[in-house]
């Protein structure tokens, strides 16, 4: 497993309901910052990423924000 990937298998232990599939099961090399599902939701001051999928699941905090740089999931779009 890369460090990429590694990375993005810890975010999503941090925040299991934030990707609606494991990251990387794309099996491209695209990230979610590639993907048309990807939103970047503004709170405040800051700027929030979220995976579009699942916004009925989406709460406040960072328990849902996802990160541009995870590999892409099996629900990856091209956007
Ligand atoms: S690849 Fe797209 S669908 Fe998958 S988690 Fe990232 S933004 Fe969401």
């Amino acid at each position: 497993m890369n460090q990429e990937l590694f990375d993005s298998v810890t975010e999503l232990i941090k925040n299991p309901k934030a990707y609606p599939a494991f990251p990387g099961t794309a099996n491209n090399s695209y990230k979610c910052k590639h993907c048309q599902h990807i939103c970047r939701v503004s709170g405040g001051s800051k700027i929030y990423i979220k995976c579009g999928i699942l916004e009925h699941r989406w709460t406040n905090g960072v328990g849902t924000d996802i990160k541009a740089n995870s590999p892409a999931c099996s629900f990856f779009q091209l956007n």
